[in-house]
């Protein structure tokens, strides 16, 4: 087969590291063309030396400049704007796209990146979340192939017949969405009032950046799960249970109604889904520690405690509200996770804050881009207003 050429979004970050170990892992198969993240000059300035891509965009203009003098001696160029993006995700030596940049920013090079035809592989839900009615309609009208990185949903893909993965789905009664319930599973809400971000950082499974880490202990990750799930395969909150699975074994689950449950099993390495994207409709031999059953030995599983985990429940009603309510409730969780990660909020003040925007906020009908974009201005502002009003109590 002909190398494929892959641009990187978010390549200096958890995702981006486990990217390009894929890509070493198979230089047959693989080559950079392009890496891009925000700041960090010298995780970018490594990744530059060691896989030689011909393009790089840091978005801060700054570490654009620094990272230029730095790699002055190799042919790599550095831009920074948002135009240099569209470009470089669009340019026609790119097979596939990478979307792990982190937050909403990720969204408009996804989009391009779909308009551009490419191969889609999404680790960046937020921005399925917040614009998922016209992704989606991007993603049928360009005819790409859209594969989701989030493992969850990869599991959820890999349960499925090749013939409706990507479709609406058939003969399905239930997709059963699987949560490690984060480090603070067990504990009481007393117990969490004073938890620190490093406590919230510290997942019992998976390493991940430190934006999904806060999300998955306080289960807004599992929320945007949620809606991520709806987007990509066609159903509604009813037809997606939530299970904890402390273990992180099972990914997801498929119930189908003739009383079958498909599952995708692995040990918790988001190489494997990120592999399975990159050769889909094939496998590759990854070189990932091979699951041991017997050191296992057992799985659990428990219902999900929205009293203790109100962001589940606000995520449901955000899907039901609709149209920009869902950028409005991942905005206002962006911004309270980077107070509560800069100690101006506590961690169960994360989803109080949460709750308030979504209820101050109106909810418009998502028919264009623009809408998408200003609703998350507005519930940005909104929630620092109520930060500092401490009007969430
Ligand atoms: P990290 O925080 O580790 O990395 C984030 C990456 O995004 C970095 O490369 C960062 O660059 C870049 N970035 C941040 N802001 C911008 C911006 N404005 N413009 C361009 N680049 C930017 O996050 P993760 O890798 O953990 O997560 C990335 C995405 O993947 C998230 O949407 C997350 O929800 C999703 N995901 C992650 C999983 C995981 O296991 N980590 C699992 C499933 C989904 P810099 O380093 O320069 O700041
Ligand atoms: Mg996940």
């Amino acid at each position: 087969a002909v190398s494929q050429g892959i641009c990187l979004l978010g390549a200096t970050g958890s995702i981006g590291t486990s990217t390009l170990d894929i890509i070493a892992q198979h230089p047959d198969r693989f080559h950079l063309v392009s890496a891009v993240a925000h700041s960090n000059v010298d995780k970018m300035a490594a990744i530059c030396e060691r896989f030689a891509p011909r393009s790089v965009v840091m978005t801060d203009a700054d570490a654009a400049e620094q990272l230029a003098q730095r790699i002055a001696h190799l042919p790599v160029t550095v831009a920074s704007s948002a135009d240099d993006l569209d470009a470089i995700v669009s340019a026609p030596e790119v097979d596939q796209v990478m979307a792990a940049i982190m937050g909403f920013a990720g969204l408009r090079p996804t989009l391009a990146a779909i308009r551009a035809g490419k191969r889609i592989l999404l680790a960046n839900k937020e921005s399925l979340v917040t614009a998922g009615k016209l992704f989606m309609a991007e993603v049928a009208k360009h005819e790409v192939l859209l594969l989701p990185i989030d493992s969850e949903h990869n599991a959820i893909y890999q349960s499925l017949p090749q013939s409706q993965q990507g479709a609406m789905l058939k003969d399905v009664d239930k997709l059963l969405l699987t949560a490690s319930g984060g480090p603070f599973r067990t504990w009481s809400m007393a117990q969490m009032q004073d938890v620190t971000p490093e406590q919230a950082c510290a997942h019992p499974n998976w390493s991940m950046g430190q934006k999904i880490s806060v999300d998955s202990a306080s289960l807004m990750n599992k929320g945007l799960e949620l809606i991520e799930a709806c987007w990509l395969f066609g159903v509604t909150p009813e037809q997606v249970d939530v299970v904890v699975h402390p273990q992180s074994i099972i990914h997801s689950m498929v119930s189908y109604n003739d009383g079958s449950v498909i599952a995708q099993m692995g040990n918790p390495d988001m190489r494997v889904p990120i592999a399975y994207g990159m050769t889909w409709p094939e496998r590759v031999t990854t070189q990932v520690a091979p699951l041991n059953l017997f050191q296992i030995a057992r799985l659990d599983f428990e219902a999900p405690d929205l009293t203790r985990f109100p962001n589940l429940r606000l995520a449901s009603e955000a899907w039901y509200a609709g149209g920009t309510a869902m950028a409005t409730l991942n905005a206002a969780n962006e911004v309270a996770v980077a107070a509560f990660l800069q100690r101006q909020i506590g961690f169960l003040d994360i989803a109080k804050v949460n709750e308030k925007v979504l209820e101050l906020s109106p909810v418009g009908q998502v028919n264009d881009l623009s809408v998408v974009f200003a609703a998350d201005e507005q519930a940005r502002t909104c929630a620092a207003e109520v930060i500092a009003s401490r009007s969430y109590t």
